[in-house]
């Protein structure tokens, strides 16, 4: 009986690591054609101050619509795009798409805030990243200040003086840098000053019952005065209450971003969104 049981046990453990083995298989195919295809978008997630609500910026997120799938989250590809290079090519798409569109919102007068995007470590190696950079603004006219790189702490992987001179060209173009998922890896503050960034996002780890959680409260505070102290800003991600938002406002966080402002908006709601305040304004 026992042997049985082990048997049944190997062979549903082989079945379902195979059907995941295919799935993943299958996701990276669909992967290669999927930017030609025209099956990746863009949406787009406020960034806003702290104390009152308005926009200040904005952050450029990339999604999969599938063929048969329908969507996928990006949680689930860009890991695989990363694994097989092809992350390369759906960063630069998004970057050029982004500055594209922010472009054509500054054109058309409905606002001219900063757009952030997420670029992989996987940049950091080989790739000419700079000359990319450089020839997507050229081709789309967004001048450098109005966008904000997000990489995440991974980079420290690379090599540190490479990494430091990228980071340096890019800000020579006016761009800003931020750190993403800060608290996440295993980066410190003090590691982070030996970069050119001038953010640091505080992932929703820490901003979860912070409020409430005071030994976390306490690290957090700590955080982010050093992070001042430092010459960085802070922008505190995934607030998604009214107590987070107080708690981080009262933190003197110089910018907020979450579910609480907005969840990522398609095109059309992001300009309906920014249309709005528009209006209030005046
Ligand atoms: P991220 O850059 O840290 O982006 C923040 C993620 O948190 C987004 O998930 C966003 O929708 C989600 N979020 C925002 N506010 C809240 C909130 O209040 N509560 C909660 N629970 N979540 C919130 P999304 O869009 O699924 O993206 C996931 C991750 O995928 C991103 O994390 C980023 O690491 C990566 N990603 C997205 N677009 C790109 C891209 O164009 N290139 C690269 N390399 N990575 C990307
Ligand atoms: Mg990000
Ligand atoms: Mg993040
Ligand atoms: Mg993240």
């Amino acid at each position: 009986v026992a042997k049985d049981k082990g048997m049944s046990v190997y062979q549903f453990y082989n079945q379902e690591l195979e059907d995941s083995l295919s799935e993943k298989m299958e996701l990276e195919n669909g992967m290669r054609n999927a930017v030609e295809a025209g099956q990746l978008y863009l949406e787009y997630q406020p960034k806003v101050d702290p104390h009152t609500g308005e926009p200040v910026g904005f952050e450029a997120l990339v999604r999969w619509n599938h063929p048969e799938k329908g969507f996928i989250s990006p949680a689930k590809f860009i890991p695989l795009a990363e694994s097989t290079g092809l992350i390369i090519d759906i960063d630069m798409w998004v970057f050029r798409e982004a500055c594209r569109q922010t472009k054509a919102w500054q054109d058309g007068g409905l606002m001219s805030l900063p757009v952030s995007v997420n670029l992989s470590a996987k940049h950091f190696g080989q790739v000419p990243l700079v000359d990319n950079i450089r020839q997507i603004l050229q081709e789309t006219g967004l001048e450098g200040k109005f966008i904000r790189i997000e990489i995440t702490e991974s980079v420290f992987i690379r090599k540190l003086d490479d990494v430091i001179e990228i980071l340096k060209q890019i800000r020579d173009m006016g761009i800003g840098v931020s750190i993403d998922d800060f608290g996440t890896g295993y980066s410190s503050l003090n590691q982070l000053q030996r970069l050119p960034i001038s953010v640091v996002k505080l992932d929703r780890n820490f901003i979860e019952n912070a409020d409430r959680d005071r030994r976390k409260s306490s690290v957090v505070r700590a955080v982010i005065e050093l992070a001042h102290s430092m010459d960085l800003k802070v922008v505190a991600e995934g607030i998604e209450t009214e107590q987070e938002r107080s708690f981080f406002a009262g933190l003197n966080c110089d910018e907020l971003q979450g579910y609480y402002f907005s969840k990522p908006l398609s095109k059309e709601r992001f300009e309906r969104y920014i249309q709005s305040r528009n209006e209030r304004e005046v």
